[in-house]
């Protein structure tokens, strides 16, 4: 059996951050077990879904390196989800009701008043033929629900909150379909997952109510459900759901120039107990990925985490590794001055101008003005090699006497025009003689 998982978002608007944590699980699990990752667009709202976030769902996976095995449409599949639409009316699963949302949402009230739960009472159930008729002759179209089975047990072994009951008979039997023909998310749903032999549905905790629902669906489709792992969702630092974090994208992560590994890193462990490590191969995650190393806790995203974490690993991230994300003159001598001063990738451009310039250094210090004047003069004989600056400033404290900050802070203020940076030693063969000797009042 291949393990077979799928991210199922709604085109709706942009992946937020919650939404990239569930499709990294989910390519997480079927790399790891050399499975299936599986897109499907759920996009029977045909009022609410857009074109333009279908294209950003693909754009952000992408970009984050998650790809997709295959890729599905909802808007697509419709036939399929009639077929068996049929079968289950014709099984009595399905019935027609004709209740207004005002005449359910007072059924509501009065069951809330009374102390009841707000579930469906089925009156539709009981209409006769002639009521019905009677209904559809006045112009009144069914919207249409699935019976749940009373009798029927709803367990699982959720793969992270470990055993599930429900009571079928303290849920609503769920609207399926609306009046008009269009559905609803929970039959379509359910028809793919079986359609696509999905074997782990992966996804957040808001969802296992719906599970509940779905595992009658699974068996009245006359299929085994697949395994199910519920998420505890993402809060803010401070420990709610928080509005940041239901905006908070890809877009607006690669502005920051936020490097994909770093989220990757980050979500792949948060609220599990394995730290989170500034790890650049994936496999490393994969391999400690296990559901049962999931807390049922909320797991608490901090955007100063994602800020260390991508710091540590634009510090150790390979030339090659980036090569494609810095000005092109930056050679991989030049990406190893650079790279343990700054947080992101975006400052790099900063440092370049440093070494390329022209650069806005201040009038030197008239203690200093002397000093430099000398520097420059034992500079120029110097061969501009890896060593040039342990070389130059050996000869400049023997013949000066400086040492420590009077030695270097002159000279690497007249040549960076800034008093602190990257390492001298690395910068200045870069920087390079001609560009040297002209900063140095040449
Ligand atoms: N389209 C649903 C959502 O975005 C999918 C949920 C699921 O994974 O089944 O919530």
């Amino acid at each position: 059996m291949t393990i077979t998982t799928r991210f199922a978002p709604s085109p709706t608007g942009h992946l937020h951050i919650g939404n990239i944590r569930t499709a990294l699980h989910n390519w997480m699990w079927a790399k790891k077990t050399g499975g299936r990752f599986i897109l499907r667009i759920d996009d029977t709202d045909a009022e609410r879904s857009r074109e333009e976030y279908v294209d950003g769902i693909r754009a952000d996976l992408a970009w984050l390196g998650l790809t997709p095995d295959a890729e599905y449409r909802q808007s697509e599949r419709a036939a399929l989800y009639d077929a068996a639409f049929n079968k289950l009316r014709e099984a009595g699963r399905v019935y027609a009701c004709y209740e207004t949302s005002q005449e359910l949402d007072l059924k509501r009230k009065i069951a809330l008043g009374r102390g009841l739960p707000p579930v469906y009472d089925r009156a539709a159930l009981a209409l006769t033929d002639a009521e019905r008729a009677d209904l559809e002759a006045q112009g009144i179209k069914p919207h249409w629900r699935f019976k749940l089975d009373h009798a029927e047990p709803i367990a699982w072994d959720d793969l992270i909150r470990g055993a599930q009951k429900f009571d079928a008979a303290s849920l609503s039997d769920p609207v399926i379909r609306r009046a008009e023909g269009s559905w609803l998310y929970m039959l379509p749903s359910a028809i793919d997952d079986v359609d696509m032999q999905i074997t782990h549905v992966v996804r957040g905790e808001d969802h296992v109510s719906n599970t509940a629902v779905q595992l009658q669906m699974f068996t009245a489709l006359g299929s085994t459900p697949p395994a199910f792992a519920h998420e505890a969702l993402l809060v803010g630092a401070e420990g709610k759901l928080s509005k940041r974090l239901g905006s908070l994208g890809v877009g607006e992560l690669r502005e920051k120039h936020i490097l994909p590994q770093a989220i990757v890193a980050l979500l792949a462990r948060l609220g599990t107990s394995d730290p989170v490590e500034p790890l650049h191969d994936r496999a490393a995650l994969l391999d400690s990925f296990d559901f049962a190393r999931f807390g049922r806790a909320p797991a608490r995203f901090a955007e100063e985490d994602l800020e260390r974490i991508n710091r540590q690993l634009v510090h150790t991230a390979d030339f090659a590794s980036v090569a494609d994300q810095l000005p092109p003159q930056v050679d991989e001598a030049a990406w190893h001055a650079i790279r343990p001063n700054i947080a992101h990738l975006g400052e790099v451009a900063d440092y370049w101008q440093v070494i390329e310039g022209p650069i806005d250094a201040p009038a030197p210090e008239a203690e200093d003005a002397a000093f430099l004047a000398e520097a420059r003069a034992a500079l120029e004989p110097l061969a501009f090699g890896a060593t040039v600056w342990k070389d130059w400033t050996e000869v400049l404290k023997a013949s000066t006497g400086r040492k420590g900050k009077g030695l270097f802070l002159p000279l690497r203020r007249a040549l960076t025009g800034m008093d602190h940076g990257p390492d001298m030693g690395e910068l200045l063969p870069l920087i390079g003689r001609e560009r040297a000797l002209e900063r140095l009042g040449g």
